[in-house]
């Protein structure tokens, strides 16, 4: 009875061991692109993650003028941002409306994006070596430089007259650091996002706004009553970030950016949204 129960199971080891290592003898990886999908040396990367769901989801601002703004009459979310959100969801999926723009604020982005609710972080965001430590950036899509927003008729003109001013500035936004670097007198105030800062300096909250010149030029172009002044005193490259790690999806991102280049829809989309070609 014994014998019989143990030769097929002795069998078994034995087969199993000769296909094992006949696997491995012919153990050329590369013969793999045919395997069934086995990437099972790293966790899914994102790419595979979008193509299974059948839409990629990006964060993207709600409250920016020009890069990412939602328009509460439509719902619609519009901007160059989008535009770039939209041309990758085309890229991956072959249709540009398989995007979900989900709102994120500059303190929020990396925790979501880090947490899986988003994919990729399009949103006004400046690459930064800090930053790097905790996200990967694709290639620069736009140059920005951080500048100062006031009355018309206020005396402000620049970093130097901010000494005791209340300058308002955005939490989790380079700007609101900067700003206590490049202006250490100045008394600053943080908001959760540009509306919010926006609405405080109209009512007098503060007397000067900081961020991007090309924030501050959407927010001049709904009311002009506001000037920028003080030139840009920071540079601000703009890249979309990515979950550490991810070089299949970074290498899409870029290859994006170089067609968009390539194909002259890049300098449409500028001149779509910042009214002219770039320099
Ligand atoms: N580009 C700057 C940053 O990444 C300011 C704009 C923003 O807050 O998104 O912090």
């Amino acid at each position: 009875m014994k014998n019989i129960l143990n030769w097929p199971s002795l069998m078994l080891v034995l087969i199993l061991a000769l296909v094992i290592s006949g696997c491995n003898t012919g153990g050329d990886s590369s013969s793999g692109s045919g395997g069934s999908g086995d990437n099972t040396s790293e966790a899914k990367g994102t790419i595979e993650q979008i193509k299974e769901r059948g839409k990629l989801i990006a964060g993207v601002k709600y409250d920016t003028k020009l890069f990412g703004l939602k328009d509460p009459a439509s719902g619609e979310v519009e901007g160059f941002d989008i535009d770039i959100a939209k041309a990758l969801a085309k890229q991956i999926l072959g249709d540009e409306t398989k995007v979900e723009l989900k709102e994120v604020t500059s303190k929020t982005r990396i925790p979501l994006l880090q947490n899986g609710d988003i994919d990729i972080i399009i949103a006004t965001m400046t690459i930064t070596d800090e930053r790097k430590e905790q996200v990967d950036f694709s290639d620069v899509y736009f140059e920005a430089g951080q500048s100062l927003l006031v009355k018309n008729d206020s005396d402000i003109t620049g970093l130097e007259s901010l000494g005791g001013v209340k300058v308002l500035a955005v939490k989790g936004s380079t700007s609101a650091q900067n700003i206590r670097e490049k202006a250490p007198d100045a008394e600053v105030l943080e908001f959760d996002n540009y509306q919010d800062a926006f609405t405080a300096l109209k009512a007098g909250k503060g007397e000067a706004l900081t961020t991007d010149n090309i924030i501050l030029i959407g927010m001049q172009q709904t009311d002009n009553n506001y000037k920028l002044v003080g030139g840009n005193f920071t540079s601000e490259p703009y890249g979309m970030a990515i979950r550490k790690g991810d070089s299949a999806f970074v290498s899409e991102v870029n290859s994006l950016l170089k067609s968009l280049q390539d194909s002259g829809d890049y300098d449409t989309l500028h001149e779509k949204w910042l009214g002219a070609k770039p320099e």
